[in-house]
């Protein structure tokens, strides 16, 4: 580990009274999860064109049927627990250090490890809606429903919440407003390519202020950080980064 990484880090995480968070797939790979575009995705299993439109909103109201076979198989996940670097941000949160985390991940984890101001914008994978009533049913009553999955009170078809494609992310002013005023901008296991948090991203940077990146590979804005660690698993640098501040 490169330890005047981390000093450089923790004095930036020091000196910040709005350090905002944005995190992408690469964090809750290091849970178990699987990436969507690595070894096990679905866009490396299916191909990314084809599950593109499967998992959009015109096909969910063609055809649930289709739609929720797909999802079925590659999109339900068996419940995993958050991994060192969820518990590190909700730490460095508790103590004060983090304002807020804006995340492109539907696993919920973040909140499973105890942050408190989470903003998803991509939804959550274990929620279900009613799309005639609006109510609200979990995962576990999917998974025991027959593959197209209806409302008990009024029969409606159930949607995952979830931003399908052909749809707006959640959230948006807030994770915009959250991320441009930031005074120290953490970006970890995102490589930066989704829009448009890529672009509010892109926006804060061209203030010049402060943005650090945690990223197994190469991101688009690494050019415009003043730290960037390649490393894959966060956890560990964050633990060092809380050692020397918490
Ligand atoms: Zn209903």
């Amino acid at each position: 580990m490169d330890y005047k990484k981390i000093d450089r880090m923790a004095e930036l995480f020091r000196n910040s009274h709005n350090t905002v968070v944005v995190t992408g797939a690469g964090i809750s790979t290091e849970a178990g999860i699987p990436d969507f575009r690595g070894e096990n995705g679905v866009y490396t299993i299916v191909g990314e064109n084809r599950a593109m439109k499967i998992i959009n909103i015109d096909a969910f109201r063609r055809d649930p049927e289709g739609f929720y076979t797909f999802y079925r198989q590659y999109l339900m996940f068996p419940p995993v627990e958050p991994s060192k670097a969820h518990y590190m941000l909700a730490q460095l949160e508790n103590k004060g250090f983090i304002r807020a985390i804006v995340t492109q991940n539907i696993d919920n984890l973040h909140q499973k490890a105890g942050s408190k101001r989470v903003i998803p914008i991509h939804g959550t994978a274990d929620r279900f809606i009613c799309t005639k009533c609006r109510s609200v049913y979990n995962s576990e009553y999917v998974e025991k429903s027959k593959n197209v999955p209806v409302c008990e009170k009024c029969g409606g078809i159930l949607k995952p919440d979830v931003v399908l494609f052909g749809e707006q992310i959640y959230n948006y002013a807030d994770a915009h407003e959250a991320i441009v005023h930031a005074k120290l901008l953490v970006v970890i296991g995102s490589s930066l390519t989704v829009y448009p948090l890529a672009g509010f991203v892109k926006e804060f940077s061209t203030f010049y202020q402060d943005l650090i990146i945690l990223n197994k590979s190469r991101t688009q804005l690494d050019h415009a950080a003043i730290v960037k660690v390649d490393s894959g698993n966060t956890g560990d640098v964050l633990e060092e980064i809380y050692k020397r501040i918490g």
